[in-house]
């Protein structure tokens, strides 16, 4: 197993990433754009090997890890780098994308002579790094390449091996960020309605005690009936087991009443709604939830 590994990029997650490599005494060599930036400071106040060069920091390790803005950060970084530097190298690349752009990246860097190239999405922000909450799907190679860098890199947090094709992890990355931003849309949404209590009314709780004492535990309570979701749609069973699509619409047609009424843009919603209208408009009221993933399902 690799002693060494390079790490590129500096930015919140890649000096995160960085000092967890060095929390369990892996030499770690970086690179970053800009010398000048907090997280080159940290990582090298804890023993990281700084390098001038993106040559120097890929010749130091046979392990190199990315973690740039995007894509385009990484050919824009590594455009001037002689083939020689990659030869035999695995790269993991954590820099967060699409599934296609790591398709391409695989190609490019097999181009190159890589060994091995892995695909990567961190699940978790840069401060939950190697805690119990931090998670990677991994992707690309096959499972005995990928033996070989999880020891090294678990420091992170629990790796997901998702197998051969390089742009699994990014497929698994986006599904999951579709459920965080339609979390993020519906709270937000609730949050400005909220505000909208009277506030000459001295028993009004702050908004935040509203979503903490009242929200949350309104979703987690919710939460189990996703997966039920999600086995009826593998299963298709479009039936409304509990509250079918005419319900539904009636519910979301009243918050878009409220919405209206209280002056709250209700953009984030109104998608949702726009696609419960069209089901019922085509008599399928009685449907569940998972009968709309179909309208959504363009192939
Ligand atoms: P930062 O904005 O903190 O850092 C961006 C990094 O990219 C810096 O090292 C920056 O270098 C570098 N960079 C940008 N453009 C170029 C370029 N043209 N050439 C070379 N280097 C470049 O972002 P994060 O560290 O937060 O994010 C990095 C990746 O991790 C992103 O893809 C992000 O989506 C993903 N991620 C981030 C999470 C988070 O919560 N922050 C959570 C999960 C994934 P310089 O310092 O020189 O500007």
């Amino acid at each position: 197993y690799e002693q060494q590994i390079t790490v590129l990029g500096l930015g919140a997650m890649g000096s995160a990433l960085a000092l967890s490599f060095l929390k369990v005494s892996l030499k770690t060599h970086v690179w970053n754009r800009t010398v000048d930036r907090p997280g080159v400071r940290k990582v090298v106040e804890h023993g990281g090997k700084f390098k001038e060069t993106i040559a120097s920091a890929l010749e130091a390790s046979s392990l190199i890890v990315i973690c740039l803005y995007d894509y385009y950060s990484i050919y824009a970084a590594l455009a001037n780098t002689f083939e020689q530097a990659f030869r035999s190298k695995t790269i993991v690349n954590l820099t967060n994308g699409t599934p296609s752009e790591a398709r391409a990246m695989s190609s490019w860097m097999h181009g190159r002579g890589v060994s091995h190239y892995f695909d990567g999405g961190i699940m978790n922000t840069p401060e939950q790094v190697g805690t119990p909450y931090a998670f990677a799907f991994i992707s690309g190679e096959d499972e005995k390449a990928f033996d070989k860098i999880s020891r090294p890199l678990n420091s992170i947090g629990r790796l997901d091996y998702l197998g051969l094709e390089p742009g699994a992890a990014g497929l698994y990355d986006s599904a999951l960020l579709a459920g965080m931003y339609g979390l993020f849309g519906g709270t937000l949404s609730a949050i400005a309605l909220l505000r909208s209590q009277p506030s000459n009314d001295s028993s009004k709780a702050p908004t935040s005690k509203v979503v903490a004492d009242k929200l949350i535990p309104m979703l987690q309570a919710l939460l189990p009936s996703l997966v039920e979701t999600a086995e009826y749609f593998d299963k298709q069973d479009w039936r409304g087991h509990t509250a079918n699509i005419g319900i539904q619409e009636g519910g979301l047609r009243n918050v878009l009443a409220t919405c209206q009424a209280e002056e709250v843009d209700s953009r984030l919603l109104r998608a949702h709604h726009e696609l419960l209208v069209r089901a019922l408009m085509e008599g399928r009221e009685m449907e569940g939830m998972a009968g709309l993933v179909r309208d959504l399902v363009k192939k």
